[in-house]
């Protein structure tokens, strides 16, 4: 593997940097996986939402790269939360995957408004405890929904993925989840492509280093501690992601990127957002 590895909170050791696969064609997926996996990516980000499972997994299948070299992470969409319809979301998870595990699951959103999920990550400490997810975590949780979670069952989740990139900096959730031991995942850390990537101090740290403005953006979110997992159907991309181990920004770089910060949310908020509830 070409990215270092973070241990969680549980002692398993998960790729820094890995490649997601939202908005990836199911017929796509196994190419653009492959792809990432002979470019040295180690960790995939699916989502049973995403509905590329099966590509997913037949490009792991595919890869020559032996089971516990990768890290895969799936997770739960809305509509299955509860026990025992968890566990049967997650026997179809693992089934698309062709995999007998899976490295980290996650609850995709917390859906405050259907109050289930203390009942759903219970079904998830079943998964943990039978050995079918290595890691169990969340995704989009705000620190009052991890508070409430952790007071009531028994698994501190070992990561939260949120929404996080340079004009999104969730110093909140971060601090909260230091406190916790709850490793932090960024999704859209490149913010999607979408004008992050031409803001001025991003071009001019990216060209200080002789590197591109998405490779400026990993190498923040690397240095910052985060978990990355950036997204691209196109190999010359995929390759320029995971080309970011070889410079550093220094401390003028990190003040400049912590001046871009602007509360910019890209996608929904996870107070309200109630999808497939
Ligand atoms: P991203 O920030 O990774 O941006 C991806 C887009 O940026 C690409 O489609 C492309 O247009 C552009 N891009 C990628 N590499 C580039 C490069 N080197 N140079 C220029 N442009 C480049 O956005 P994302 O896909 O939204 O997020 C990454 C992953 O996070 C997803 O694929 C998914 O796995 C995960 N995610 C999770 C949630 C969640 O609710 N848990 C939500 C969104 C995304």
């Amino acid at each position: 593997s070409k990215a270092p590895s973070l241990t969680l909170n549980n002692g398993v050791e998960m790729p820094q940097l890995g490649f997601g696969v939202w908005q990836v064609p199911d017929d796509e997926a196994e190419k653009a996986v492959d792809t990432a996996i002979q470019a040295g990516y180690r960790s995939i980000d699916t989502a049973a939402i995403y509905e590329n499972e099966t590509g997913t997994g037949k490009a792991i299948a595919a890869s020559g790269v032996a089971r516990e070299e990768l890290f895969v992470t799936t997770k739960l969409w809305n509509s299955e939360q509860g026990f025992d319809s968890t566990l049967r979301a997650f026997d179809e998870s693992l089934s698309k995957l062709g995999l007998d595990y899976v490295d980290l699951y996650l609850i995709h959103w917390p859906l405050p408004s259907k109050d289930a999920y203390v009942d759903t990550y219970k079904a998830f400490e079943k998964i943990y405890a039978d050995g079918r997810a290595k890691a169990i975590g969340v995704s989009n949780f705000l620190p009052e929904h991890l508070e409430r979670l952790i007071g009531e069952t028994s698994v501190v989740p070992a990561v939260n993925q949120i929404e996080l990139h340079p004009q999104l900096q969730q110093a909140a959730s971060r601090a909260f989840h230091a406190q916790h031991g709850i490793a932090t995942e960024a999704w859209s850390p490149l913010g999607q492509g979408k004008g992050l990537l031409d803001v001025p101090t991003v071009v001019a740290v990216a060209r200080k280093h002789g590197k591109t403005p998405a490779q400026a953006v990993l190498r923040w979110h690397l240095q910052t501690g985060n978990v990355v997992i950036p997204k691209s159907v196109t190999p010359s991309r995929i390759e320029e992601n995971i080309d970011v181990f070889d410079f550093e920004l220094d401390a003028d770089d990190l003040a400049a990127f912590a001046a871009l910060d602007e509360g910019k949310r890209l996608g929904p908020d996870p107070a309200t957002f109630d999808a497939g509830a």
